[in-house]
């Protein structure tokens, strides 16, 4: 049984995440969806709000499950048993934190990360970006599972 995590901010889920998580589904027996709940760090959704968009989006998946976490990604890895923490690589820019992450967690827990590259039409796409282009009126209908559109568009109405 090989049991993977897919850790992150999720602020909110977008298609390039989406990718990353279809991928790994079909690779492993079972993926964790881990939404960071990060309080030092400001967020448009609260991780409940979170966790709620990435269960709707991904109900059909039926190895897939969200879980919240606080701390670190490793501890929750021996937790709750899993051998893999799997990453999208956007760019170079990426590279250099994500190894140093990598190599930190294997070096601490001997828990494993392993790198998917993103999908070309994703490449440019972060929740921030999404989150930028949408409050000045953008439309980000192709960048962000129908859902999310929805409560993304609510919360910067209300906002
Ligand atoms: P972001 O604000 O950059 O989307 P997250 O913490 O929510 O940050 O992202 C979680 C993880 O999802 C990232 O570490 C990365 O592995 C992956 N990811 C995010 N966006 C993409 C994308 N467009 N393509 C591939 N992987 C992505």
């Amino acid at each position: 049984m090989i049991r993977v995590v897919c850790p992150g901010s999720f602020d909110p889920v977008t298609n390039g995440h989406m990718d990353i998580i279809t991928r790994a589904a079909r690779l492993h027996d079972e993926v964790i969806v881990a939404v960071l709940r990060n309080v030092a760090k400001s967020s448009l959704f609260t991780a409940d709000e979170r966790v709620g968009m990435l269960r709707e989006v991904t109900k059909d998946y039926a190895n897939v499950r969200v879980a919240k976490f606080d701390g670190l990604i490793v501890d929750f890895c021996r937790a709750h048993d899993v051998s893999a923490i799997v990453k999208g690589l956007r760019a170079v820019s990426d590279f250099d934190y994500e190894m140093q992450m990598a190599q930190m967690n294997y070096a601490q827990a001997g828990v494993e990360t392993l790198f998917m590259t993103t999908n070309p039409l994703y490449a440019f796409l972060s929740s921030s970006l999404v989150k930028e282009f949408a409050s000045y009126g953008g439309d980000v209908a192709s960048l962000v599972p129908e859902p999310v559109l929805r409560r993304l568009t609510e919360r910067l109405a209300r906002d």
